[in-house]
């Protein structure tokens, strides 16, 4: 089991209250964004949908009335949603595993337990965005969808987006079966022995790679949510008993406190 404190240095892990959340360095430095990753309870128990608005008014400083969020209903598929509005409710539910918006004050949400969180930051265009990744999303071009679409409804160029592909289940941990190991090119699957391991971090980025994001651009974390920190919550360790840990990003306006 290995210590936050141990980890590199583009990863950074803050406290607040009762709050255990990490900022990447790569989103950090782009000014017009509050993003953050929060893992699960002390307790190993996970985050309740309806107290996101609060723990991210904590973790981003930004008062609850200030801001709307974007929580979709994730299903394992390509579905991205683009938020090119001002949105009149609160919190917005919607089907969808991957989001984008220009929008200041609105915050899209992600919930992972052992998926990739991708988050998207583009400092031309100023958008963000954040994406939901298992294998299924994977295999079937979420990464070429995503650039796809913030081409198309924000005239984002792929040279100029920044990615973070936060923590997930590594290929040390992510026992596959062998007829899901043969979708994946050989290179991404660990064999040893008899088991196969997937590399979906790997996967992922090559197919961000494909779509024309430059590799300088994406920042991989390697965090492990099965082997890494305690309150990293994984569905895998802990099957139905996992939370969920909270992915988040917004464009603010201002100069927030
Ligand atoms: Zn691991």
């Amino acid at each position: 089991m290995k210590s936050i404190s141990e980890l590199k240095e583009n990863i950074i892990v803050e406290e607040k209250k009762e709050l255990k959340y990490l900022k990447f360095s790569p989103l950090e430095k782009f000014g017009f964004i509050r993003h953050g990753f929060i893992l699960g309870e002390k307790d190993g128990t996970g985050i309740n949908s309806s107290d996101i608005p609060e723990l991210i008014s904590i973790a981003s400083g930004i008062p609850e009335e200030k801001f709307r969020v974007v929580i979709p209903k994730q299903v394992h598929q390509v579905q991205v949603l683009s938020f090119k509005e001002k949105m009149q409710e609160k919190i917005i539910q919607m089907e969808g595993d991957a989001l984008l918006t220009d929008q200041d004050n609105l915050f899209l949400i992600i919930q992972v337990a052992d998926c990739l969180p991708v988050f998207l930051a583009d400092p031309v265009t100023e958008i963000v965005g954040l994406a939901h990744i298992g294998w299924r999303g994977a295999l079937s071009g979420i990464a070429e969808e995503v650039i796809q679409k913030s081409k198309i409804n924000f005239k984002s160029k792929p040279a100029d987006l920044n990615l973070v592909l936060g923590p997930s289940i590594g290929k040390c941990c992510y026992k596959i079966s062998g007829s899901l190991a043969v979708l994946f090119d050989e290179k991404y699957v660990d064999k040893r022995g008899t088991k196969n391991y997937l590399d979906l971090g790997h996967f992922v980025k090559d197919e961000f790679l494909k779509a024309g994001v430059k590799e300088e651009n994406i920042f991989v974390s390697g965090e492990c949510t099965f082997c890494g920190d305690q309150r990293y919550q994984s569905y895998r360790k802990d099957k139905e008993k996992a939370g969920r840990m909270i992915a988040f990003i917004g464009k603010v306006m201002g100069k927030p406190g």
